[in-house]
Formats: structure tokens, sequence, C-alpha cells
């Protein structure tokens, strides 16, 4: 109790003394210790630990500089590429943020930033000893890889893993669409893989989001919160996601959020083995498709979100800006939407007659390999997340026993 009192009286000092004369600037005062700089990068993995004395008091001189300039932050939620944990003995004494273009302190239950030039950030980098090319990218970025991308075939080298001296047993997780590149050696061998790879067969999707700054009852006063299939293309299904809102981190939160999918036909844009920018292309389709439908079939479900003249494109929020809304097409910039031609991300179909041709998690014709997704023999044969989950408690049981079978919800026969 002592103690949470110690600590509430500090950080009224604390408050107190960011209040005075700082013309709006935040001070957080200097860090006068510190045993040990505990160097993590976003997914707050360790990439290193600094606790030689000499080094850390150059740090902490680089970051008392600052003490009496951050400001609110950029980002209401952290966002640094790679974090260094203040410790003084047992003490965490608070978190430094690195960005491209600014820093980040959260210390005394406070969350604050500022603004950097690049040879700031590269100067803390090399008192911290890390090379700015693994933690910004800034090679890959300028050279355009996309390493999500199926077609981005530029690589440094190829090392083949074996079992035994690499691994012991392999739980083969990746989409349907992706079993003709990663297994072409088992394909080529083995009868009843061939098979799985002529008979089931997946299609690719396209999906878009928007986030708007007007109720859903207001644009479509005739629906309660609604989810459609079956509507036109490009787009034949919607979901009014008005759940999500509160789950997300705006400063102004959007009225209404709305998702649409649908599949893409691969004869809108075939695909080219040869062309490293195909994602991007598809991705262009998608985005053209998406506005080509919100100006010209929204209306039928959203009679309030067009004029004559077509969407009002005012409508959606710009997360960077949230304050000037645009009024032309260029205003689906900021929203997402994604074109879903990678092999692995392709949807798996259940077409008739080819579910026998499915290979199941407990298959062990290979005493080392089970498989897992929504395209096995799991007992629920359907693209959705429900398979995937039977499917990948199955490949559980299938190298631990564990869970027991009659445990996998769903599933009712061996
Ligand atoms: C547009 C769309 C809408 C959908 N809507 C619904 C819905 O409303 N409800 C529902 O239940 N289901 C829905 N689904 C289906 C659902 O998303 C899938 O059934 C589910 O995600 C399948 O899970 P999975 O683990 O089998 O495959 P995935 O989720 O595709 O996982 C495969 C993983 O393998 C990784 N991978 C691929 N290749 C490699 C490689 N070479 N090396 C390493 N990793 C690799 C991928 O990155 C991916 O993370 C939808 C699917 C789509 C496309």
């Amino acid at each position: 109790m002592i103690q949470i009192m110690k600590a509430i009286a500090f950080s009224m000092i604390v408050i107190v003394v960011m209040c005075v004369g700082c013309g709006g600037k935040i001070d957080l005062g200097e860090i006068q210790r510190a045993s040990k700089l505990v160097v993590k990068d976003r997914r707050n993995s360790v990439v290193g630990e600094i606790t030689d004395q000499s080094r850390i008091s150059q740090i902490l001189t680089f970051i008392n500089k600052r003490h009496n300039e951050w400001d609110r932050p950029l980002f209401d939620t952290p966002v640094p590429r790679l974090i260094v944990d203040i410790y003084d003995g047992d003490n965490f004494v608070g978190h430094f943020g690195i960005a491209r273009a600014f820093f980040e302190m959260h210390r005394h239950g406070e969350f604050v930033s500022t603004k950097a030039s690049q040879s700031e950030v590269d100067d803390f980098l090399r008192l911290i000893n890390v090379d700015r090319q693994l933690v910004f990218g800034d090679r890959l970025e300028r050279e355009n890889r996309d390493f999500e991308s199926h077609w981005e075939n530029r690589k440094s080298a190829t090392k083949t893993l074996r079992v035994v001296d690499d691994f012991d047993f392999v739980v083969l997780g990746v989409g349907l669409g992706a079993i003709p590149y990663v297994c072409r050696e088992l394909i080529e061998r083995d009868e009843h893989w061939r098979e799985l790879v002529t008979h089931c067969k997946t299609v690719a999707t396209q999906a878009f989001q928007v986030w708007m700054r007007e109720d859903m009852e207001k644009l479509a006063p005739f629906h309660t919160q609604t989810t459609v299939s079956g509507f036109v293309q490009p787009f034949d299904s919607w979901a009014d996601m008005r759940q999500v809102i509160d789950e997300e981190s705006w400063q102004v939160a959007p009225r209404a959020v709305a998702y649409f999918c649908s599949a893409l036909p691969d004869a809108q844009l075939p695909a080219d083995p040869d062309d490293p920018h195909y994602l991007i292309r598809s991705r262009q389709v998608v985005q053209s498709n998406a506005t080509d439908f919100l100006d010209r079939h929204i209306s039928h479900l959203w009679p309030a979100a067009v004029t004559s003249s077509g969407f009002r494109w005012e409508l959606l929020m710009d997360p960077a800006d949230p304050a000037h809304p645009r009024a032309d097409r260029s205003a689906f910039d900021s929203q997402f939407w994604s074109a879903n031609v990678n092999p692995s991300d392709r949807y798996s179909a259940s077409l008739p007659g080819t579910l026998r041709y499915r290979i199941s998690p407990l298959d062990n014709t290979y005493d080392n390999l089970t498989v897992a997704g929504d395209w096995t023999n799991c007992g629920f044969n359907e693209g959705c997340v429900e398979a995937a989950v039977m499917s990948g408690r199955l490949a559980a049981h299938a190298i631990a026993q564990f869970p027991r079978l009659e445990d996998i919800v769903g599933y009712d026969h061996p």
C-alpha cells in the first residue's frame, strides 16, 4: 500500500513537472541510473543486452538530451521498430522506442513521442550496435520486394533441411493451392498426393473493408446489423462489422465498418508465372472492382451512401487524417483491400465427388509428416475456420495422441 502511495505521490510530482513551463512539451525528467538495457524487436524478442556501464551512460545521455522535448504520441498505441527496456537493478525504469522518424518513451505511466531525423535515429542505432538495414529493411523496400508474394522469385540462397539433422517432424499447414509448389517430390512419387492436387480445387478471392463516418442505420435504414451473400458481382457478400469498432484504436472512432468479399475469377487477370508484379497488379484489379462496386451497386444496400453522381467518397475515414474527408475515389486509397491470389491464400473448394481425395491428418503413410488445414479430410470438409481447427487438433493428435479424438468437437469417426 505504502509502495502504491509512493508511486502515486511520485506520479503527481511528475505531472506537476510536466505542466510547468514546457511550452506544450512534456518533461519526463532525466534518467539518473541504469544497470541493464535490453534491446527487443517489435515482436518483443530480445536481440541484445547492454550491461557495460560506459555504453549505458552514453545511451542515457542521448535519451536524457530529450527529457523535456516529448509530445503526445503520434499514434495512440506504441509502434516502435525496436525497443530498449531500461532497468536499474530489478527496477524497471522505462521503454525507449525507435521508429523510422520518431522516438517513443513509456515511463512513469506516460506514453509520449518526439520527432527524430534520420541521422538521430542512425546515431542511436550505432550506440546500441544495431544495423539500420536489419531494423528498417530500407534496401529491400527500395527494391520493392514483397516476401509474401508467390511471384517474388529473387532469392539469396537455397537450403535443404534434412530429417533428423534439421528437424524431426513436419506439420504441413499451407493452403491447398500451395501444395503443387511445396510438395513436388511427394506428388511425383505418391498417387494419393497426385489425386489430391488433380481433383481438389481452389479459387482466388477478393475482399475489401471500409470505415465510414456515418451510422449504418442512417446509410441503410432498412437493415438491422446484416450479413448478406448472393448479392451482385464483383462482391456478392457483405457483413456489417460494427461490433469491431470498439476494439480498434482510432483517435476519433468511425461510425460504421463494412466488409465485402467474393470469388476473383482467374480469367480477370490470368496468372503469369514470370510476372514479379502479379500480386501488385491483382491488387489494382481489386481496387478498381471495389471502387466501381461502391459507385454502381452499393445504392441497393445503402441508399443514403450515394447521390445521383455515385458513392459519397467523403464518407470514408482516413486513419492518418480523419478530420479531412476526400470527396473523390482517392479516398479509397486509405481503406483496406486484398487480392487473395497467392497459391496458399486461395479458397479451398469442396466440389462434388472430390472429398474422397483429401488426405487425413491421421494418415500415417509418412512417419515424420502430417497435414493440417481446411482442405484435409478432417470430418468437416468445408473451407471454414471450424474445419481448420478440427484439422489442427487432429494433427496434434497424430503427433502426441493429444487431444483425444473424442474431445475434438464435430469429429465423430476415425
Ligand atoms: C475471402 C475469404 C472469406 C472467408 N470467410 C470465412 C468466414 O466467414 N468463416 C469461416 O469460417 N471461414 C471463412 N473463410 C475460410 C477460412 O479463412 C479458411 O478456411 C481458414 O483460414 C483456413 O485455415 P488454414 O489453417 O487451413 O489455412 P490458412 O489460414 O490459409 O493458413 C495457411 C498458412 O500457411 C502459411 N504459408 C503458406 N505457404 C507457406 C510457406 N511456403 N512457408 C511457410 N508458411 C506458409 C500462410 O502464410 C498461412 O498463414 C474465408 C476465406 C476467404 C479467402
